[in-house]
């Protein structure tokens, strides 16, 4: 009996988010991701048709179960906070477990979550519980879930709070405080106060960059740097070549209203950028006009470099996949040459995001950022804000929430240990602060 928290994936790690709450007799999990880099090996960047659950588990690119193999007959529902593969990449491989359990989330991560499906032609037996921003989910006579909005780099994200009758959990994994989006809505600041006021028992929070003390800029900061550099840079002779986050709608939105400014014919190549801007579109996040081209197989690819050269580089935008440099994205395969498509130095690659800093995402970019360089293509770099909270952020959140005891996730032990600093700061005492591994349990009452 009493509230539990057990660390599944995603403490003092980054990835493969997943946390189980138990409530008396019943269990809560919350996410379902994956582990990208682990994931990739496994699968070499295609689609993981014909790969094992045991296999992924067996690499660490998906969740361990078997940490909750006890509680397993207990889970009564799947919560999903939003669409980032971390979050909910492992759905379509770990939910059948518990066949029961709905899969509550928003409309926007539902319909990636039924794309992943489709496209890995793989079938699930649990229900899909669309929840709107701001509403309540109750999951049984003991446990109701509270979907709060919050702003993050993906469309629909929640923190979500598990009301129990021991008190109330509040998960913030992922999150940014951003009082001016480009799209969607704002955090919802006076439901995160009253709830403070209620009384919160324990936070779980993305700490990814509790070791930087700064407040994360506004995406609104990002377009105007998108601006700055597409509309204060002569790139008139040469192709305008783009690559971000596939689910960064809000970016990608910014993207196509300049390509219009400048009066360029908007591409997307790569198909992951089709499945989250269809999805998008799907759910009527946004409207995707009809002369926006979605091109995601590779003979079409060709097809299409070959039309590009002939009507002219200069009168396109190809947003494309391959930011963190990976093999089998295009930008990728067009640094190779494989698409025989001349680039030199008028064209421009701007690289909307930041370089996710692993050993390998590094060695990846390099490489690209060398075979291009050689061309002399003009290379416009950093143009991102990051959708994760700083320290200050997470001040603000912690003053707003009140928790009794934090657990920070999504981080390395060093950015936990940057957390603990920031809350003995803000007059917690050191054993309010939980620092979980993967495999850990915390008994709250
Ligand atoms: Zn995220």
């Amino acid at each position: 009996m009493g509230l539990e928290i057990c660390a599944v994936g995603g403490y003092n790690e980054v990835g493969k988010n997943c946390t189980a709450i138990k409530v008396d007799e019943e269990v809560v999990i919350i996410d379902l991701g994956i582990h990208l880099e682990n994931y990739i090996k496994v699968t070499e960047g295609e689609d993981a048709q014909g790969i094992q659950s045991k296999d992924l588990a067996k690499a660490q690119a998906i969740p361990d179960l078997n940490l909750i193999k006890d509680w397993k007959d207990k889970v009564k529902a799947i919560i999903i906070g939003h669409g980032h593969l971390d979050h909910c990449g492992a759905v379509p491989f770990l939910a059948k477990q518990f066949p029961d359990a709905p899969i509550i989330s928003s409309p926007y991560t539902l319909e990636i979550i039924k794309t992943m499906l489709h496209d890995e032609r793989l079938r699930l037996p649990n229900p899909l519980k669309a929840v709107n921003l701001n509403s309540s989910f109750k999951i049984s006579d003991k446990i109701t879930a509270e979907f709060v909005y919050i702003t993050h780099s993906i469309p629909q994200p929640y923190l979500v709070a598990i009301h129990t009758s021991h008190g109330t959990i509040m998960y913030a994994n992922d999150f940014k405080l951003d009082a001016f989006p480009t799209m969607g809505q704002k955090t919802n600041y006076a439901r995160l106060e009253e709830l403070g006021k209620e009384g919160i028992n324990a936070l779980i929070l993305d700490s990814l960059y509790a070791g930087t003390p700064m407040k994360t800029p506004s995406e609104s900061t990002a377009k105007q740097m998108l601006r700055d550099v597409l509309m204060g840079s002569d790139m008139s002779k040469g192709v305008i070549i783009i690559t971000t986050f596939s689910s960064h709608i809000a970016r990608l939105k910014a993207i196509i209203e300049m390509g219009r400014m400048l009066k360029r014919r908007i591409v997307f190549m790569g198909r992951s950028l089709s499945r989250y801007v269809l999805a998008a579109n799907r759910v009527d996040l946004i409207e995707l006009p009809s002369d926006i081209l979605l091109v995601k197989e590779r003979e079409k690819m060709h097809k299409m470099f070959q039309k590009i050269a002939k009507d002219g580089k200069e009168k396109y935008m190809v947003v494309m996949t391959g930011h963190q440099g990976e093999p089998n994205a295009v930008l990728s395969r067009l640094a190779q040459g494989q698409f025989n498509f001349e680039i030199g130095p008028h064209d421009n690659l701007v690289f909307a995001c930041r370089v996710i800093p692993s050993p390998q995402n590094i060695k990846n970019r390099q490489i690209i950022e060398n075979a291009l360089m050689n061309k002399h293509i003009r290379i416009y770099r950093d143009i991102h804000v990051s959708g994760h909270g700083a320290k200050e952020d997470h001040r603000e959140l912690i003053h707003m929430l009140k928790p009794k005891c934090i657990l920070p996730s999504h981080c390395l032990p060093e950015s936990s240990k940057k957390m603990r600093e920031l809350c003995l700061e803000m007059g917690y005492h050191k054993e309010s602060v939980h620092i979980l591994s993967v495999g850990d349990r915390l008994k709250l009452c």
